[in-house]
């Protein structure tokens, strides 16, 4: 006698035809033994009760061996299936059917391909527990409301490509043992994945318009997240990815990326973000990045909240783990500038960091502070020519020639502040400049000036230095 998991007793009670089953539900290996005839009528009956129960109504299907022909239930409406802990001995065909509201496929058995390729699902739909032995396609196909596939196992290739999601998706600890395509398929709600296992996963332009939470998941072979949109949380915290990582946008302009947490995520293959924008400082906290990360033509837009400082700080210490000083460079500098938001940095700390960022960005810039020296110095020149101007012992018919000359000595004088800086504190700098500056307010005034050029320049020789250290250090 067949009981349910749950110990009901046969749904079809009249029509016990072998000893112990009815013919629905007559075990695998009977069927086997027999000669096919049992299996034709089998076939017979099914086709027949799906037909006669009129759509929206349920019809209660559990447990049914279809050790029958080829199931074609394409291109109609059908009633709400019950077909948990069914077997699917043969290949089954849904093919632009619509499987009315209520229909429930927990547990069940596909034997052979499953096709389900532009299905209409209107109602929520589970298929948590069941096994895909074959491969099963659901292109195109349309689940208006929530879709559970969780425990669900694929052991073979599965399609989702073009299928659209409406209601929340839950993939939850499914497993999928073929290659799974998910490209171009539209997540409209919650899209969950968390401890899914995947072999190669492809991902290509999907869309998450809700949040994609796929923590714990692991990828064996590649997981290509390339062109896909996500327009929510995205969470990979603790998923691993065996075989590379491609989360890239496209080469035309960038896409964003919102607030991701890739925390105790391991990559260990080559990962690529080309092309996307963080519009929240990412988290990477125990994150193990590989050395091939590809970072092109991304931009971190974050430096104001709450947690982008000891972010960009774990990028940066990934960064120099894997020796990239470029990009080591580039998120130290992001760490600064989001410290300037931290309440408790004080002013002249930020102060100093606006400056350095001004000068040189963060030593990123080494051409900066080489460009703001030969400024500083032409300025220098033209304020001591100026005060040199003011005496008048140049000649009223030689004052362009010597104006020019003086203009020289002048130039001569402003170099020397850089190679012998602090000079006029020294006695033999002041008689020197005493020649150019006669008077001697004037020249104490030009000691103070000559001092902070001196001083300036230093810092920018300084920073020049540095820039030039993070650019080539080799340690
Ligand atoms: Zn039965």
């Amino acid at each position: 006698m067949y009981e349910t998991p749950k110990g009901e007793a046969c749904q079809f009670g009249d029509e016990q035809t072998l000893g112990d089953y009815c013919l629905f539900h007559v075990p695998e290996e009977i069927h086997d033994r027999s000669d096919g005839e049992l299996s034709d009528l089998l076939h017979e009956r099914v086709v027949q009760l799906i037909e006669q129960t009129p759509s929206q109504q349920k019809l209660d299907m559990r447990g049914v061996v279809f050790a029958c022909k080829p199931l074609d239930l394409s291109h109609r409406t059908l009633p709400s299936l019950d077909l948990r802990y069914s077997i699917v001995q043969q290949p089954i065909n849904f093919e632009c059917s619509t499987l009315s509201t209520g229909t429930k496929l927990d547990s069940a058995t596909f034997r052979k391909n499953a096709n389900f390729n532009s299905t209409t699902f209107p109602g929520s739909v589970s298929f948590s527990n069941a096994t895909f032995e074959a491969t099963s396609s659901f292109c195109a196909a349309s689940f208006k409301s929530d879709a559970l596939f969780m425990h669900t196992m694929f052991q073979d290739d599965t399609d989702f490509h073009e299928t659209a999601f409406d209601g929340a998706t839950c993939f939850n600890y499914a497993q999928f043992q073929g290659t799974s395509r998910f490209s171009s398929t539209r997540f409209s709600n919650l899209a969950l994945f968390y401890s899914a296992e995947f072999e190669s996963a492809n991902f290509r332009s999907a869309q998450f318009l809700g949040p994609a939470l796929f923590g714990s998941a692991k990828f064996t072979d590649h997981a290509a997240f390339d062109l896909a949109t996500f327009r929510k949380d995205v969470v990979f915290s603790a998923t691993t990815f065996n075989n590379g990582a491609d989360f890239s946008g496209p080469l035309t302009h960038k896409t964003e990326l919102p607030s991701a947490d890739f925390q105790d995520a391991v990559f260990r293959s080559s990962t690529s973000f080309r092309s996307r924008v963080f519009v929240t400082a990412p988290l990477f906290h125990q994150a193990t990045l590989h050395q091939n990360t590809n970072l092109d033509c991304t931009d971190f837009q974050d430096v104001a909240s709450d947690g982008a400082a000891r972010a960009y700080r774990t990028l940066k210490l990934a960064m120099e783990h894997v020796r990239s000083r470029h990009e080591e460079a580039r998120f130290y500098a992001l760490e600064q500038k989001a410290l300037r938001h931290h309440v408790e940095t004080p002013t002249w700390a930020n102060a100093a960091s606006w400056i350095y960022e001004q000068i040189s960005d963060f030593g990123r810039d080494a051409l900066r502070p080489l460009i703001l020296l030969s400024s500083l110095s032409t300025v220098a020149t033209l304020v001591y020519w100026i005060a040199a101007s003011t005496r008048a012992e140049i000649a009223v018919g030689d004052a362009i020639g010597g104006s020019a000359q003086l203009l020289g000595r002048c130039a001569d004088f402003a170099v020397k502040q850089i190679i012998n800086p602090f000079e006029l504190w020294k006695l033999q700098g002041r008689i020197e400049a005493h020649q150019l500056f006669p008077s001697a307010s004037l020249l104490n005034v030009i000691k103070y000036l000559s001092t902070l050029q001196s001083v300036l320049s230093a810092t920018l020789l300084a920073v020049f230095g540095l820039a030039l250290r993070w650019r080539f250090r080799r340690d």
